[in-house]
């Protein structure tokens, strides 16, 4: 839905809540935002006039048009907790962060499976995109060790001075963020926090650099302070294991609120009721309010005040109110936007050519063997192919997103040669591949299709 939005008022807030409240005894959820409009984030005009001429001004965001970017975003969990064993209550399982990385790099690469369950309408099913946006868990820690866990950083309240949860959100902004966030040019940060007050999760909304291209004026000073960039959720409403609550418990909270933190308004363009409202996509189409639960049980056509006929409302879009379970698809337009947002954004383009998911500091101790890795995308059958003049031990891994080795070739005294690894078996989306001697290491990045 896009419409000309005229009204604009100002003021700090620069996050977005999803909220739960509890009604009753029986915790029946709703799904709700409490600051999550156009209106209420700082220089949100400017941002539109930004994004929408960097849409307009570069082909390869215009709708339709499939581009040929394929980011991968390193993320950290900073898992807040009070002592708890690893897996117990607030201090979630590696298992439980695994799942929600699992999530996004479905969602977002338009392979999750319950698409065509909830999407039937031929109209609504044209939309949908594959962003090109996978995740993977950071193996570096901002001071070069390797982590101990892939993509999640331990913190307890303690040992930082904190009071105890449950947390306000001023006091995850003033104190959390600021004292636990890596550097946001390098990891999308993620707190896993506990809040008790019906909040879901909340996102901080991009900022556009004054010299980015393409520029129309000075963006500086938008979007929020680089120490609270990122994404925060409350610990029961993350991932799809553990301590993951239904109904939100399919790990679409953090899509929606990633989608926010890449630039995305809510499908419905926060305005009441009314028709007059906009999320500055041109492809949703027109929605009165937000969707609650799953509206359809089998993807049949919803209308409303604004869309009075067929394909109907998006409700099945990550940035409407849904059930986790009914929240299945991006639209083309929403794409644009977030791979606007990859490129030129402060603090979000840098993040595509950050290290931090492979252990590469080690790489100038392999200045004397070479490795070519192809074809590359692949579609299963991959050649590793080492150059080196030293007889030596070899090992070649291929590791996920998640940091698992899913492959595994060693050579024994081999002056390397050209060495075929077939994973056509494994699921689709980003690798690396290593290969390791006693004389160091070095990484490659592969996408398999
Ligand atoms: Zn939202």
């Amino acid at each position: 839905m896009k419409k000309i939005f005229t009204t604009l008022s100002l003021s700090s807030l620069m996050f977005f809540g999803a909220f739960a409240q509890n009604t009753d005894n029986n915790q029946i959820l709703k799904r709700k935002c409490g600051t999550p409009t156009y209106k209420e984030v700082e220089q949100a005009e400017a941002y539109e006039k930004w994004v929408q001429e960097a849409i307009r001004k570069d082909n390869q965001f215009a709708n339709g048009k499939k581009t040929s970017t394929v980011y991968t975003i390193p993320v950290v969990f900073h898992i807040i907790h009070t002592g708890q064993a690893v897996g117990t209550s607030m201090n979630i399982s590696q298992a439980q962060v695994n799942s929600q990385i699992t999530v996004l790099n479905n969602d977002f690469r338009k392979l999750n499976t319950d698409f065509s369950t909830h999407v039937t309408q031929p109209g609504l099913a044209s939309l949908a995109a594959d962003v090109e946006i996978n995740f993977c868990a950071a193996k570096v820690a901002p001071s070069g060790t390797v982590m101990a866990e892939p993509g999640i950083d331990r913190i307890l309240c303690s040992s930082k001075g904190w009071t105890n949860p449950p947390h306000t959100m001023s006091y995850i902004e003033g104190t959390i963020k600021p004292n636990s966030s890596w550097d946001p040019t390098k990891y999308l940060n993620i707190w896993i926090v506990y809040m008790n007050d019906g909040t879901l999760g909340y996102a901080q909304f991009p900022t556009v650099p004054s010299a980015s291209t393409p520029t129309i004026g000075d963006m500086a000073g938008a979007g929020g302070a680089a120490n609270r960039d990122g994404v925060v959720f409350d610990y029961r409403y993350i991932g799809t294991t553990g301590t993951a609550t239904a109904p939100y418990n399919k790990g679409r909270t953090a899509v929606h609120e990633i989608g926010h933190w890449l630039g995305l308004w809510h499908i419905w363009g926060d305005d009441g009721t009314s028709c007059s409202g906009t999320d500055y996509v041109t492809d949703t189409p027109n929605q009165a309010d937000e969707n609650y639960t799953c509206p359809t049980t089998n993807g049949a056509v919803r209308t409303d005040a604004c869309t009075t006929t067929s394909p109907g409302v998006n409700y099945q879009n990550y940035m409407d109110y849904s059930d986790d379970k009914c929240m299945v698809m991006f639209t083309a337009g929403q794409k644009a936007r977030m791979q606007a947002c990859m490129q030129y954004c402060a603090r979000r383009t840098s993040l595509a050519t950050s290290t931090v998911c492979s252990v590469v500091s080690v790489e100038e101790n392999m200045s004397n063997v070479n490795m070519e890795v192809y074809p590359n995308p692949t579609n299963g059958e991959l050649y590793v192919d080492i150059t080196t003049l030293d007889v030596q031990d070899f090992t070649i891994s291929v590791v996920n997103t998640l940091g698992q080795t899913v492959k595994e070739v060693k050579q024994v005294q081999s002056n390397g040669g050209k060495i075929k690894i077939d994973l056509s078996d494994k699921n689709t989306g980003v690798y690396f591949v290593t290969v390791k001697s006693k004389s160091g290491s070095k990484v490659k990045r592969i996408v398999l299709q």
